[in-house]
């Protein structure tokens, strides 16, 4: 078994390489228009639909041909991977999955992929790849490239060309003898805050940010439809947001590399069940959590960002041996971690929790993620005696064991006792979030 994974790091091109790159996914994009114009002519003559070999075929016949003989200049992968790529769009079609593939504009070409190691070699020395028909083309290497090279994608990204390098990684074996050792609670007030007492603030960059577009938007609206002016405001404004979206990026990673490079095994909340029973005005576990100022964009933004601080943390622990475990998320906001009282009275604001049993008082987001991480240690510990209980090996890791969500109680003491039953997950959803993400 193996893990793939992806470095990205942006070009820095000479003038006439960026040319170079230009026209190269100019051809892709001649040949994605082209093949579709053939599609639609044999289909008009009564032919049969041209599969992805017979497309080759023609563009071998183009690269041949007097007239577009240009296209022999650029590289042939990314041509090839433009026709796989046609190939499983009418695929989707003839599936009534989706639409027919449509012609791409100018601005519209599709990155140069390059789906074999044997298309490029990497000099992490200089810090530099060489790419079929494009030479050296040197990049900002932010880290160093562990891993067996498998294929490589160029693409361009407002003004700036990425080179996105997949190598595969021998799958890191889990390590004996861990247990959680940190539990992770999210939150509107702050991005998150962990069992060891420490809160982390949401990127304050962000906001300042705001300003930023609004002026840009306001900029866009003032000129003129379809003039040259406004044209550059637009590409002020696309600048401005990716600039944002890097950033976010960046901070993302550097949070989850630390917290991951720190703590082998970590727990956060089940996330999917705590968007199940969020509601508008707030749940009883949340209290004003989901209150309607904080509804709405910013609420679903600070979703996609956990989201993906869970993706990230998951693939991350795995790559170093370790796990993520999600944990049930009902009542922890008014647990006490200290003696395990639960009551709604315990959380006397958004920020402060005190106890009326024992009277132990926390900021409630801290206390919040020392309950689960203590949750997070029961369900380890009750999934590994399980585990040892039964004999067939098969079941002795990576197995599922799934408890149907919580249903909402108001006696505290049946969610207790709940609490304490078997729950080993390892995780899954996460992972499909990492699909419908675009680079
Ligand atoms: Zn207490």
């Amino acid at each position: 078994m193996s893990t793939l994974r992806a470095y990205r790091f942006q070009l820095r091109c000479k003038p006439e390489q960026e040319r170079a790159l230009r026209r190269s996914a100019g051809c892709a994009r001649w040949i994605w228009n082209q093949a579709i114009s053939e599609q639609r002519r044999r289909y008009a003559a009564g032919e049969k639909y041209a599969g992805y070999a017979e497309m080759c075929k023609w563009l071998t016949t183009w690269r041949n041909a007097p007239e577009t003989i240009w296209l022999s200049e650029a590289p042939i992968p990314p041509q090839q991977q433009a026709l796989k790529r046609l190939h499983e769009a009418y695929q989707r079609f003839f599936a009534k999955a989706g639409g027919y593939p449509s012609f791409k504009r100018h601005g519209e070409e599709p990155g140069l992929r390059f789906p074999a190691a044997a298309h490029f070699q990497i000099d992490q020395p200089n810090q530099r790849i060489k790419v079929m028909k494009l030479g050296w083309l040197r990049i900002k290497q932010s880290q160093g490239i562990n891993g067996t090279p498998k294929n490589l994608s160029l693409s361009k990204e407002g003004a700036r060309w990425f080179a996105s390098i997949q190598v595969e990684l021998p799958d890191v074996l889990p390590a004996a003898g861990l247990e959680p050792s940190l539990a992770i609670d999210v939150g509107l007030t702050v991005f998150a805050a962990t069992s060891a007492g420490v809160k982390i603030k949401p990127l304050l960059a962000l906001k300042r940010q705001a300003r930023y577009v609004r002026r840009a938007q306001k900029s866009v609206s003032r000129k003129v439809k379809g003039s040259a002016n406004r044209k550059k405001a637009i590409c002020k404004l696309g600048d401005l947001h990716r600039r944002i979206a890097r950033q976010r990026e960046d901070w993302l990673h550097k949070l989850t590399t630390e917290l991951a490079d720190r703590h082998p095994v970590i727990a956060i909340e089940d996330l999917r069940i705590k968007n199940m029973s969020a509601s508008a005005k707030g749940t009883k576990d949340a209290p004003g959590k989901n209150i309607r100022q904080k509804a709405g964009l910013n609420r679903s933004i600070l979703d996609a960002a956990w989201g993906e601080f869970g993706r990230q943390l998951q693939y991350k622990l795995q790559w170093r041996g370790g796990q993520l475990v999600l944990v049930e998320p009902a009542y922890s906001s008014q647990t006490c971690a200290a003696c395990d009282h639960v009551a709604a009275e315990n959380r006397k604001s958004q920020a402060l929790f005190k106890c009326v049993a024992c009277g132990h008082a926390e900021n409630a987001d801290i206390n919040a993620a020392q309950v689960l991480l203590q949750r997070a240690k029961e369900q380890w510990a009750a999934g590994h005696a399980a585990q040892a209980g039964e004999s067939s090996p098969a079941t002795a890791c990576g197995e599922v064991v799934r408890r149907r969500p919580a249903r909402k109680r108001s006696d505290a003491a049946s969610v207790k006792q709940e609490s304490t039953e078997v729950l080993t997950r390892t995780i899954s959803l996460m992972s499909t979030q990492q699909e419908s993400r675009s680079l």
